[in-house]
């Protein structure tokens, strides 16, 4: 093992969403900060996913297998790169609603309260949206929450057969907004990510050194189990310890718990920071459905996200509970998550038998529907052996048929409009969920709270157990919003950082 001889101020454990915008922040601070990055730089080719072939089926995984709720091993769709998943995401960053920090009500029962309210993350959101260049235009999601001032940058123009549909939806009855993204300045890879606003940044200061290829295998604490004392890591097949005042896990929901998991001792037999028994359990993937619906002429398959639709986010006519979001897909080729859902074009080709991938996509609009579902312990990231084993069932499913039923009803009255011109009517409308491989939008496995018997962290994002151990991702809602939940994860790790720092 080598011993680093430097003591760092700060550790930060990730570089994605969380551990990259907190080390962007740290650096600002003038701080000794450590990043630990399990993978490395992403070739630009696989950063631009509108020019590659996103169903080369193992672009997006990076060749470890897991067990799933079968028993049987799958290779997950996550990254391990600067950036984590923000280098392939789709951009689009929104606000949690209000009503979501207080616990909302779903038909499949409760979710529960953030012990924060939308005030308290408010701030942060308007640093996030700042940091991330994000574009958007206030005011026209019809329920969106209260802000204190417009977007900083207004939104990019459409194709303008999605404003003819947008047209079109708005005969419907419904809101179509433009949805707020991240854009950087580059031709080269347009949509920003945590690598460019986060990791970027903080290189450029003398005191933060990134290490890439890093992957940290366990924490080390004092006999007492109150504070963490060495961070343990592979290098090139060499095992490296690290040490800081503080240590802060932001590998993602999934691989912040199996972090804590594999740093079981003697004393903490079910692993660290563990006590309320509550570390990998309430694991939450929202609920995703990619719907198809036929263009008249053909797209470049190759354009953002444009249009989202939240009129059905707390019901709907004689529904009272939430059913969640729509979205639209951008262009079939250049969206990773769709490429995970193969069997919806298989069925699009049913329709047009004699079209190629290329083809197809061109004449393809897609949606994507999202809902929420509720924590669940039984839903778990455990250890099996050297392996990760997931058991997960979805919950609150029939919320979510209801949002696709619904969506697919108004797809059909904008095709029956005789002013619509840009797509057409089909016998179906082929849809897939997204599997259980997609792991790239998952949260909940350390969640915070005040109770420690109930939560892996406080408010703060500070381990109830140990002292100088933080966790800053997606590990720790206690709740999963029915949109993105990128830029809560950004905000709250703002949020923490502050924290953070104050604890220095
Ligand atoms: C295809 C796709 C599209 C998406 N589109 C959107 C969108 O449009 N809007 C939105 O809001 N969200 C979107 N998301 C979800 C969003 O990317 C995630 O919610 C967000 O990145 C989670 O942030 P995180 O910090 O928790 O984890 P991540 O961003 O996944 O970061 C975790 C980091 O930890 C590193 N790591 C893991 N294990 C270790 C270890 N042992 N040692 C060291 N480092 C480690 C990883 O390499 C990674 O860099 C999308 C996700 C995918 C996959």
């Amino acid at each position: 093992m080598i011993i680093d001889d430097l003591h760092y101020d700060v550790i930060v454990i990730g570089s994605g969403a969380a551990g990259g915008t907190l080390a962007g922040q740290l650096a600002r601070s003038g701080k000794r900060v450590l990043v630990l990055e399990r993978g490395g730089a992403m070739p630009l080719a696989d950063q631009n996913v509108a020019d590659v072939d996103l169903f080369r089926k193992d672009r997006y995984h990076p060749g470890e297998q897991w067990f799933g709720t079968d028993g049987d091993p799958f290779s997950p769709q996550t990254i391990y790169a600067l950036g984590g998943n923000t280098k392939i995401w789709g951009g689009v960053l929104e606000r949690m609603r209000e009503r979501e920090f207080d616990g909302v009500q779903h038909q499949g029962g409760k979710a529960p309260s953030w012990e924060l309210g939308y005030a308290d993350l408010a701030p942060f959101y308007d640093r996030a949206e700042q940091l991330y260049r994000v574009h958007g235009e206030a005011g026209a999601d019809p329920c969106a929450p209260p802000r204190s001032a417009d977007y900083p940058f207004q939104p990019k123009p459409i194709e303008p057969f999605m404003q003819e549909l947008r047209l079109a939806l708005v005969r419907q009855g419904t809101h179509p907004y433009l949805l707020p993204q991240s854009w950087s300045d580059s031709s080269l890879d347009p949509s920003g990510d945590a690598e460019l606003f986060g990791v970027d940044p903080a290189r450029q200061s003398a005191n933060v050194t990134v290490r890439e290829r890093t992957r940290v295998r366990r924490l080390h604490v004092n006999p007492t189990g109150t504070e963490v004392r060495g961070v343990e890591a592979e290098i090139d097949g060499i095992v490296w310890l690290f040490s800081a005042h503080v240590v802060v896990l932001a590998a993602g929901a999934i691989n912040s718990a199996e972090i804590l998991l594999r740093s079981a001792t003697e004393h903490h037999s079910r692993g660290l920071a563990n006590g309320s028994d509550q570390v990998g359990r309430n694991l939450m993937k929202p609920q995703l459905t990619s719907i198809i619906q036929l263009a008249t002429d053909a797209n470049s398959g190759r354009y953002p996200r444009s249009l989202g639709i939240t009129d059905y986010y707390w019901g709907d006519q004689n529904v009272s509970f939430p059913l969640g979001s729509i979205a639209s897909g951008g262009g079939v080729l250049q969206d990773a998550l769709f490429a995970e859902s193969p069997p919806v074009l298989s069925l699009v080709t049913k329709l047009m038998p004699n079209f190629g991938l290329e083809q197809l996509a061109a004449r393809s609009v897609a949606w994507w529907a999202t809902s929420a579902v509720l924590p669940d312990p039984h839903n778990r990231v455990t250890l099996r052996g050297n392996h990760l084993q997931i058991h997960y069932l979805p919950n609150n499913r029939e919320a979510h048929d209801r949002l696709v039923y619904r969506w697919i009803d108004t797809l059909k009255q904008v095709e029956a409009d005789p002013d619509c011109h840009v797509v057409k009517a089909a016998p179906t409308h082929p849809r897939g969920e997204a599997p259980l491989t997609v792991m790239g939008s998952v949260c909940g496995t350390c969640r915070m709270g005040t109770n420690p018997a109930t939560s892996v962290v406080d408010l703060n994002g500070r381990s109830h157990e140990l002292s100088n151990l933080y966790i800053a991702d997606a590990s720790v809602f206690p709740s999963c919003p029915a949109i993105g939940m990128g830029l809560t994860v950004i905000a709250n790790a703002l949020r923490i950082g502050d924290r953070v720092l104050e604890a220095l």
